[in-house]
């Protein structure tokens, strides 16, 4: 019996698959990633009666941006403002064009690409592949809270920063 086809969606551009070389490269080296990530996360709490002094929402625009221009260029990040790359095996969830933050969907094709862009490996896939070298990569088992768009465009360093440091808590 022929094996039906799976689903198209017609008018739909395939994506550049050279745009995802480089987000595939650092989930591949996830671990490098998470170290990476812990030094810096450190920098940043230690930071954190500075930038207080300074103001958060000053610091807001000019960290947002070197935060996109670091992670779009390294994760294909979309600036949702709620990172989850560490419990994700450094695989953004927001590349899912479903936007799906607990897993894949149903539509995951037998060789583990998307439904929706034939052309791109699963999310999903890749976020397990990645999590399996994290020391953390068990996290990818917690539950994501919905995300709040309204954090959209906001930094996730900052964030962190502050509700990580003492900083969070004072008026
Ligand atoms: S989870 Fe959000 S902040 Fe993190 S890389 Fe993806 S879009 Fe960017």
């Amino acid at each position: 019996m022929r094996t039906p086809a799976a689903f198209e969606a017609s008018g739909k551009k395939p994506r550049d698959a050279s745009k995802f070389a480089l987000r595939f490269w650092a989930i591949r080296h996830s671990r490098g990633m998470e170290r990476l990530y812990d030094r810096v996360e450190k920098i940043l709490i230690g930071l954190a009666p500075l930038m207080r002094k300074i103001g958060w929402e000053r610091l807001e625009a000019p960290v947002a941006l070197v935060e996109k221009a670091v992670k779009s260029t390294l994760f294909d990040c979309k600036m949702c403002g709620q990172c989850t790359l560490s419990s994700t095996g450094m695989s953004c969830p927001m590349n899912c064009p479903k936007g799906l933050r607990n897993g894949p969907c149903g539509g995951v094709r037998q060789d583990g690409h998307c439904e929706v862009y034939a052309e791109m490996p699963c999310v999903w896939v890749k976020a397990w592949e990645g999590s399996r070298a994290m020391a953390e990569g068990e996290t990818i088992r917690n539950v994501q809270t919905p995300i709040d768009h309204r954090l959209k465009g906001r930094s996730s360093w900052l964030a962190v920063a502050r509700d990580k440091s003492d900083e969070g808590a004072r008026p």
